[in-house]
């Protein structure tokens, strides 16, 4: 008689175990991240120093901005490869240095955009590395990006991602305790763990197609973020699904999705 109460009490424990982990799995709760920081409003500009300002404001979890490194060596903070009929990659910083953004910032360097980072003590640094024309391009820049992060005090705060594999893999060697995320759509979640990598950031349409990697990174320990989702059945989909985080161009709808 004890004893059947005994393994009662036990299965009883086991269940109700189970129970709270579907329920931990069920709340995975989705961040937003503004994608190119907040710029679709007033005042903003892709990868401004405004559109971390912006982004911070509003709420959100992460900003994502992107950088490249110059002939010269300099680390900048901008989205398209060439700008004015220069290829920022083939440029010398002090060429770029005149180009105004859409709202009359000067494109920024990186050490000026982590500047204004540090001000904003609660949002997370979406680190994208653009893809470089060469390997050593990418180390370098890797290198360079790290070593700024660190010496800035960003480490902790700063999540890196990249669409080049190699660059990837290069983060997670240069910064092992960093999160590292791969852009590019075209591995399964088991295949970036086996690379050391924190998990998936794919275009929402890759999602769309594979929606078992969800679950599968989960069950991985990895992560999984989506872009870019400005339609808000697309955001309630990728809620459901249970991403971890949405890149967006529309932070303050996707709040509010998320909220609801
Ligand atoms: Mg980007």
């Amino acid at each position: 008689m004890e004893n059947t109460s005994w393994k009662a009490r036990l299965w009883g424990m086991v269940l109700l175990f189970a129970l709270s982990i579907t329920v931990v799995e069920a709340q995975v709760k989705t961040q937003v991240i503004a994608h190119r920081g907040y710029w679709k409003t007033e005042g903003s500009a892709q990868n401004s120093l405004a559109s971390i300002r912006k982004a911070a404001e509003a709420g959100v979890y992460g900003s994502e901005f992107d950088v490249h490194l110059t002939a010269d060596g300099k680390l900048v903070v901008f989205h398209d490869d060439e700008v004015n009929g220069l290829k920022i990659q083939d440029s010398n910083f002090s060429d770029l240095s005149a180009v105004s953004l859409a709202n009359g910032e000067k494109i920024p360097t990186l050490e000026q955009y982590l500047d204004e980072a540090k001000k904003w003590k609660d949002i997370e640094l979406i680190f994208e590395l653009k893809s470089h024309a060469t390997p050593e391009r990418e180390d370098e820049a890797v290198r360079r990006s790290v070593e700024m992060i660190e010496q800035q005090g960003l480490a902790s705060r700063t999540t890196y991602i990249a669409f080049s594999l190699h660059a990837a893999e290069a983060f997670h060697r240069c910064a092992p305790d960093a999160e590292v995320y791969y852009l590019n759509g075209d591995l399964t979640p088991e295949e970036l763990k086996s690379r050391g990598l924190s998990g998936l950031d794919y275009h929402f349409k890759a999602i769309q197609e594979h929606p078992d990697w969800v679950k599968e990174a989960h069950e991985l320990g990895l992560k999984v973020n989506v872009w870019t989702v400005n339609d808000r059945a697309v955001m309630q989909e990728m809620k459901n699904l249970g991403v971890d985080y949405l890149t967006t161009d529309l932070p303050e709808e996707a709040l509010e999705v998320i909220a609801e």
